[in-house]
């Protein structure tokens, strides 16, 4: 029977959401991925996406049973089950569980994103085995998920790992969440692009950049520039490896991680972000660290490991039948 159960998990992205069914060895026996439609409201986005969970059922033989649902999605408090006024969705409070529960029949539970991917990636990709270590998502928006002692760090309200609104930049740019000098307002897809204007503006250097529209400038293209060798591309990843390796420092500086995991669609730009990083984040480490925390890179495709994730915090949140128990890292 253990082979025909499965769970669903979900990551609701800013941009892409990602449903998996999910078996007890952590293999995807379903998936589909859908563009995150948020204008028409979150009443709509809720409604097609457990119309596609359904879709999905019946497609699986009839003796398969979902034993419950887990959602990966941003600014989520797992302990009420509410989205709370995310960035990225415009959306306001959102309570995720009990709008789900008006479609499905299921135990449902709700984690924040990329403390989602931290569980994701220490059950089954590049964290598993370690105990204390922070995952850093880079992609439309940016979190953290930090595992210490082998447990997900989630704080007095379920909301700890809000790493892309720490400051970065003192008084810098505004970031979607309303403060200014987030981590987010510079090293997301978005900041990198913002990047990528300013220095434009700013330098009088030729760019390929300045064939583009400026409202269809993408971190995208600005990596395909970096990538050809043009000059001002390259420095705004070397502008983002400087203001991120901080950040990053800060974090080793306060949990003491084995590594740090990145992941996320920024990660896809590799060495041209990575190699300034790995060299700037050495040298900004207190000493005591210098040399002891490898950047790990996820090898999951965008939304996996919070999938497999939020897979996993929904076993810890439910009763399981006993196989599960032994089988599953969760
Ligand atoms: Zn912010």
């Amino acid at each position: 029977m253990e082979n025909r159960e499965f769970t669903v998990g979900v990551d609701l992205g800013g941009t892409n959401t990602v449903i998996g069914f999910v078996n007890i060895h952590g293999d995807f026996i379903a998936e589909v991925s859908f563009a995150t439609q948020t204008k028409a409201g979150p009443g709509k986005f809720v409604e097609g996406l457990a119309r596609r969970i359904k879709e999905m059922q019946d497609k699986l033989p009839d003796d398969c049973e979902c034993l419950g649902m887990g959602i990966a999605a941003p600014h989520v408090s797992y302990t009420t089950g509410k989205i709370v006024a995310p960035a990225n969705l415009g959306w306001g409070e959102v309570n995720l569980i009990s709008m789900l529960s008006d479609h499905l029949d299921l135990p449902i539970a709700v984690l924040n994103d990329a403390n989602a991917a931290a569980l994701g990636e220490m059950g089954y990709g590049v964290a598993k085995g370690l105990r204390d270590f922070v995952l850093i998502t880079l992609g439309t928006g940016i979190g953290s998920g930090i595992i210490a002692n082998g447990q997900l760090l989630v704080g007095a309200r379920g909301l700890a790992g809000e790493f892309g609104h720490m400051t970065a930049v003192c008084d810098g740019r505004e970031c979607g969440c309303g403060r200014r000098g987030c981590v987010e307002a510079y090293a997301s897809a978005q900041g990198i692009t913002r990047s990528a204007l300013e220095l434009m503006s700013d330098i009088k250097t030729s760019t390929v950049l300045e064939r583009e529209k400026f409202s269809d400038l993408t971190s995208e293209k600005v990596f395909m520039a970096a990538q050809k060798g043009d000059s001002l591309a390259r420095e705004v990843f070397e502008k983002t490896a400087l203001i991120l390796c901080g950040s990053l420092a800060d974090m080793a500086a306060c949990f003491d991680p084995e590594a740090i995991v990145l992941s996320g669609g920024v990660v896809r730009a590799g060495n041209t972000l990575l190699k300034p990083l790995r060299k700037h984040f050495e040298e900004s480490l207190l000493h005591i660290f210098k040399g002891q925390i490898p950047i790990l890179i996820s090898k999951y495709p965008e939304g996996q490991a919070a999938v497999l994730g939020a897979t996993l915090w929904l076993q810890q949140s439910i009763e399981l039948p006993e196989h599960w128990k032994t089988n599953s890292p969760g």
